[in-house]
Formats: structure tokens, C-alpha cells, sequence
């Protein structure tokens, strides 16, 4: 690991009241002693107490650049558990860039995105399940992601992990010791127990693996596309979960560009609303279609929303679609229910070869606002089992965490065949093992440099 010191700039880019530059390693105070006067001009950082805060001035020379306030963290009580100065600057871009490059000029190199988080982590401060918490806690886009992530750096996932490998740890012990020493411990009877040990890991294991596509769902928000006919009252809808919950509009790499993605937040859920014929914006009628471009788009939607003008009968369009969405997760939205209806629910669900409550049919009105209640509701109850986010409930939100629970399992499961096939101890300990080192996998125990580089790297800078 190297060693040398470090600075960024931790704060946005952009102007703001506050603005900090993160300096962490043994020459923190040093240089930063080089570039801050204190107010009174008499002291110098060396001589405070670590956990202390300082105003004063940051010079270059005889020029001031700005007044700041600089907190001072000693090794081992900071983040890095290194020395640790930041300096709060005025949040200005310019500003902070001519700072950090005066600390910069001072001895100190530039941080790698990540490189805090990952002194952290080296140091010991943390494991990697925590560190890369961080990065999620960063990254969340709703309520419930950011949950997810607190919980997991408060190290919820880390514990649930460590209890399942010390358990299988315990077990191993056991069968090395007993094939050394077989005249004073006995194997009578130790498959039997094994086999309810290896039961209840599995069935721990599973649940982990289950909660996996909740946290996916729940940190990365649910592809949904909106289909419908042409005036069924597409946009307006859209409009109005837009408009209520403040979108996030992004263009998504990797689409087409005539699709649009809007992330949209509905009671802490996001989805991830595809725009495909830019229904929000679209005036010409002929854009709003949907259904070729719909077609296109529901292969990879995980939720299609059904736009149905309730006001008017069903008709060819509307079979085509149904066509389209039939084998998918759906949400038909009755809309335009103010208006005299023309189409009931049961003749819907016909048209869809659905039952009452397979398909879910809500009843809305754009132009009254209603329905939207239920709507979220429905989503919580088809995607998380109406549960979801539950206060303990430990989830894993991380594709490199599932792999290794999923390796873990299925080494597991090796262990239970021997056990069934009779097979001598020493084959249960070569997959306890193995399933021991994946699990360490999560908490950054058997992983190699590479992967620890990768995960770091996509941090932001400054953290
Ligand atoms: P799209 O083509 O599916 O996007 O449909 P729009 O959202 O553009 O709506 C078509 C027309 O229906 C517009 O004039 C809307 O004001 C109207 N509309 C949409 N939703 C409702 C509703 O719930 N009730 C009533 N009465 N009119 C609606």
C-alpha cells in the first residue's frame, strides 16, 4: 500500500457555501502548516490537539486566497486512520482549484477516486462490504437505497457474514482436528449434526440470495415502460408522477437516442421510466403511438404500464398491445375514469385472458389525480412483496456480494451431497473451505489487489 500523502478536493464541483479539500498521510499537517496561518498568525496546526477545529487564512506566499476553517484528525481517529486535515474553503470551483493546486505544489499528490475509502480499508478501519457502502450511501437515488446502504455501513451485512463463517469455520476445525487425533475425538454421530448445520447455513444463505434482486431492484429502480394508445392519457400520467416526485431526467448511455430515461421516485421506489417516443414532450399524435416503439422497448422492460382510455371501447390497437404485454409483468391503468366509461374491468381482464387480480387493473383519472395511491402501492406488493426495506432486515444490494453468497451456497450444497453420498470427512472440508473463502470475498479478506483497485476506482474523487 503506498503510504505517501494525499489530497482532493472532497465537495462537488460546482458553487457552493462550503467547499473542502481533503488532505490525508503523514505529511497532512506539514503541508498544510506550510500554506495556513491562523487567525491570530502565532500558532501553528502542530502544536493542536487532533479533533480540534481552526480559523485563519490560506496563503500562497504573500497572497491570501481565501479564509477557512481547518479541522484537524490525527492518525488513527480519522477516516483514513491517518493524519487528516481538511480545509472548508468558500465553495467556489476556481477557488478550490487554486487551493488544492498550492497543496499539490506543497508535497502532496493527487488522490485517486476512492483512495480515502480505500486507506480506509487497508488500514483496517473498515471491510469491504462497509467501504463499498460508502460509495452506495453516494450513489442513492432513493429512500430505500439509501437505507440499504446506512445499514450496510453500519456493517449489518459484514456481521451476517462473519457469524456464517464462523459457524463454518467451527466445523471445519472440527473434522481437521478429528482426522489428527481420531483416538480422542469421535466422528460417531457427526454427519447427522453436520447435515442440520449445513441445513440452517443454506437456508441463511438463501434468504441473503433472495433479498438480492429486492436490493437490485430497490438500488437501481425498475425498467418500466409505458404503453398505450394515442390520447388514452399516456403523457398526462406521466406528468403527474413526474411532476409530483421532481424526475431526475437522464440520458442513459448505451439507448437509443430517441429514448429517453426518467427516473422517477414513487413513496421511496424509483422507476426507471422509459420515454420511448418522448411521450412527455411528444404533440403530434402520430408520435405517441407507442406500439412499434413499444414493442421494441417491453423485451427488456422489468414493469409495463397499460395505458386504457376507459372513456372509449376497446379496439384493434388495443389487442395488439395486449398481444405485446401479455407474458410480461403489467399494471394496466384504467385512466380517464371521471368520464362515462366505455370499457369495464371485467371485459379488460377478458380481453388480457387475465383474472380478477392477476393483472392488476387500477382505476385513474389524470385529470383528477387519482388512482396514484394504489398504483404505488401495487408496485410495492408485486415487486417486494408488499414488504420491502424492513428496518432489520439485512439485504444485499451488490452483484460481486451475490456471486460470492451464490459460490458459497453452492459449495454448501457440495457438502450436503457428500454428506447424502457417505463420502469420508475430508471431502466436507474442502467445500467448507471453499465456502468460507467466498464468503471472505464480501468482507475483502481473499481478495486480490486488482479487485481491490477496481471497486475503489469507481468512487468519486475526494472520498
Ligand atoms: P397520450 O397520447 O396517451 O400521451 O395522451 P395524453 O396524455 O396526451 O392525453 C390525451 C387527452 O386526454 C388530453 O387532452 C388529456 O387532457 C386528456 N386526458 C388525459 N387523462 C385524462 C383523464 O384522466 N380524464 C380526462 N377527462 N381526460 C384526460
Amino acid at each position: 500500500m503506498k503510504t505517501d500523502t494525499i489530497a482532493a478536493i472532497a465537495t462537488a464541483l460546482s458553487d457552493s457555501g462550503i467547499g473542502i479539500i481533503r488532505i490525508s498521510g503523514p505529511e497532512a499537517v506539514t503541508v498544510a502548516d506550510r500554506i495556513f496561518r491562523t487567525g491570530s498568525g502565532k500558532h501553528r496546526l502542530k502544536e493542536y490537539a487532533t479533533h480540534t477545529i481552526h480559523y485563519g487564512f490560506v496563503a500562497d506566499g504573500d497572497e491570501i486566497l481565501d479564509e477557512v476553517m481547518v479541522s484537524l484528525m490525527l492518525a488513527p481517529r480519522s477516516y483514513t486512520k491517518e493524519d487528516t486535515v481538511e480545509i472548508n474553503c468558500h465553495g467556489g470551483v476556481l477557488l478550490l482549484q487554486k487551493v488544492l493546486g498550492l497543496v499539490l505544489r506543497n508535497g502532496v499528490r493527487m488522490a485517486e477516486p476512492g483512495e480515502f475509502t480505500k486507506r480506509a480499508f487497508l488500514n483496517g478501519r473498515i471491510d469491504l462490504s462497509r467501504a463499498e457502502a460508502v460509495m452506495d450511501l453516494i450513489h442513492s437515488q432513493n429512500e430505500f437505497a439509501l437505507k440499504a446502504s446506512i445499514r450496510q455501513l453500519k456493517g449489518s451485512l459484514a456481521e451476517a457474514i462473519r457469524q456464517i463463517r464462523s459457524e463454518i469455520l467451527y466445523e471445519i476445525a472440527f473434522i481437521e482436528s478429528a482426522l489428527d487425533d481420531p483416538e480422542h475425538i469421535s466422528t460417531d454421530g457427526y454427519p447427522e449434526k453436520l447435515s442440520d448445520v449445513v441445513e440452517n447455513l443454506l437456508g441463511r444463505l438463501n434468504r441473503l440470495l433472495e433479498s438480492a434482486e429486492d436490493g437490485r431492484l430497490l438500488k437501481e429502480g425498475i425498467r418500466t415502460v409505458i404503453v398505450g394508445k394515442p390520447n388514452a392519457g399516456k403523457s398526462s400520467l406521466l406528468n403527474l408522477l413526474v411532476g409530483e416526485e421532481r424526475a431526475i431526467v437522464t440520458d442513459v448511455e448505451g439507448t437509443t437516442r430517441d429514448a429517453l430515461e426518467e427516473s422517477i421516485r414513487l413513496g421511496g421506489i424509483s422507476l426507471n421510466i422509459v420515454d420511448t417516443a418522448g411521450i412527455r414532450n411528444a404533440t403530434d399524435a402520430v408520435e405517441k403511438i407507442g406500439v412499434e416503439r413499444a414493442r421494441k422497448y417491453a423485451r427488456d422492460a422489468e414493469l409495463i404500464l397499460y395505458v386504457v382510455d376507459s372513456s372509449r371501447p376497446l379496439d384493434e390497437s388495443d389487442k395488439e398491445i395486449m398481444d405485446l404485454v401479455r407474458e410480461k409483468k403489467v399494471i394496466v391503468l384504467m385512466n380517464k375514469t371521471d368520464l362515462k366509461p366505455f370499457v369495464s374491468e371485467e371485459e379488460l381482464l377478458d380481453s388480457l385472458d387475465g383474472t380478477a387480480g392477476e393483472v392488476p387493473v387500477i382505476r385513474t383519472s389524470a385529470k383528477e389525480n387519482t388512482g396514484l395511491e394504489e398504483f404505488t402501492e401495487k408496485i410495492r406488493e408485486m415487486f417486494f412483496h408488499g414488504k420491502i426495506g424492513a428496518d432489520d432486515e439485512v439485504m444485499i444490494t451488490s452483484l460481486r456480494h451475490k456471486e460470492a453468497v451464490q459460490e458459497a451456497y453452492d459449495s454448501l450444497c457440495m457438502v450436503k451431497k457428500s454428506l447424502e453420498d457417505g463420502m469420508p470427512e475430508d471431502f466436507y472440508s474442502i467445500d467448507l473451505m471453499n465456502a468460507y473463502a467466498c464468503l471472505g470475498r464480501i468482507l475483502g479478506e481473499e481478495v486480490g489487489e486488482d479487485l481491490v483497485n477496481e471497486i475503489f476506482s469507481k468512487f468519486c474523487m475526494g472520498k
